[in-house]
């Protein structure tokens, strides 16, 4: 299976990052999966706010049951606070939504971290394309690759990078049909990324807050001669902040 974006080049686009926007030192630190929010407590709560409509409801409440099978974040299901179509970040959240994205853009699905000053995660969006996930006809449009590709967004969004195993965090186009759960390697990860404390917290604990944000609007477009089936880049927003996305591309 071929990926474009290996770890180590991951960590070159991050030292690029680093270069342009010393803000991001602790992001770029160690490895990418060394992304994570902020608190006090090596136990949180991380609220994600549902955005969705249609079979993604109750997808994201099997999703999210899922994933609380681990004992570090517990991922608390609330009310969006987002517009599904361009899914604005909500600080101390993250926020899900759906909508026919258009098959021009080529992908399945994405993960948007924001980052905070020092390095943290202090907002995530997740946005899943129902012009492929669920249009009539697509090989996308299948109970799995939905599954699949909420799940993996959703690992992306608490701080979780790729693996090889069984589990959703695995990126390859095999895994989108077939590997639709975290499993306990990725619930052991978990605690070890969130086994300190921070001095502070970038995780929201009121009800959504409507901070200025300057945010990713733009939905990325498919590159020419792209022959893997994830990609991940790094933005520098007008407010000096950074984004990191993490899209998942169909496949012809
Ligand atoms: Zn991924």
């Amino acid at each position: 299976m071929i990926r474009i974006f290996h770890h180590s080049f991951v960590l070159a686009l991050l030292a690029i990052a680093l270069v342009v926007v010393p803000v991001t030192i602790n992001v770029a630190g160690t490895s990418a999966a060394n992304y994570h929010w902020a608190r006090e407590q090596s136990k949180f709560r991380l609220r994600v706010g549902d955005n969705v409509s249609g079979n993604w409801n109750k997808l994201l409440r099997s999703t999210l049951r899922d994933w609380n099978k681990n004992d570090t974040v517990t991922l608390d299901g609330v009310g969006g606070s987002s517009n599904p179509r361009d899914c604005r970040p909500v600080t101390g959240r993250v926020e899900i939504c759906n909508s026919r994205y258009g098959t021009r853009t080529g992908w399945l699905g994405l993960a948007r971290l924001y980052f905070a000053r020092g390095g943290y995660i202090d907002a995530a969006t997740v946005q899943m394309n129902d012009s492929f996930l669920n249009a009539g006809g697509n090989k996308y449009n299948t109970d799995a690759a939905r599954r699949h590709t909420l799940c993996h967004e959703l690992g992306h969004a608490i701080g979780l990078d790729h693996v090889t195993t069984r589990s959703c965090m695995n990126n390859s186009q095999h895994a989108v049909f077939n590997y639709l759960k975290p499993i306990r390697s990725d619930f052991r990860r978990l605690n070890r990324i969130y086994d300190h404390r921070d001095d502070g917290t970038t995780v929201s604990s009121a009800s959504a807050t409507s901070e200025e944000f300057a945010v990713s609007t733009s939905l990325p477009a498919e590159p020419s001669g792209r022959d893997a089936t994830e990609s991940v880049t790094v933005q520098t927003l007008e407010d000096g902040r950074e984004v990191v996305t993490f899209i998942v591309w169909a496949k012809n």
